[in-house]
């Protein structure tokens, strides 16, 4: 955990958020600036600071995040017209907040290409 993380310190339960799901390897919080009626953020337990970081030993924790996002969709009502997992990736990929984490949009039609 790093002290000065925002999402480190909403996985240690130190800043408040809304939990909607939660596992050994993930929490899901709704984002508190939604884009779209269902916006929830899933976050990884341990603080890795962006995908560029992901070394091998961590692949497990990215297949664990789609298999939650699956398991949230489904609890969310939006699984079967369909969602979009968008993942943020340094300062030109819109990246603000540096701990790994993958957003689930639904809810709407998603259109393409994004902005
Ligand atoms: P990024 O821009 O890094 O891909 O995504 C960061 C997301 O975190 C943004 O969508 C932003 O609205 C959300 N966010 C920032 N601060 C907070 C907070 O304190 N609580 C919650 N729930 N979401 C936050
Ligand atoms: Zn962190």
């Amino acid at each position: 955990m790093s002290s000065d993380c925002l999402f480190c310190r909403i996985v240690a339960g130190e800043l408040a958020a809304s939990h909607v799901y939660s596992d050994d390897t993930v929490v899901a919080i709704r984002d508190i600036a939604p884009q779209a009626p269902t916006h929830i953020l899933l976050l990884a337990r341990t603080h890795i600071p962006s995908v560029r970081d992901l070394g091998e030993a961590d692949y497990g924790i990215v297949s664990a995040i789609c298999a939650a996002a699956n398991q949230v969709a489904t609890q969310e009502g939006i699984a079967e017209g369909g969602y979009r997992l968008v993942v943020n990736v340094g300062r030109d990929g819109g990246q603000t907040v540096d701990h790994l984490h993958v957003h689930l949009l639904g809810g709407r039609h998603m259109a393409w290409p994004p902005g």
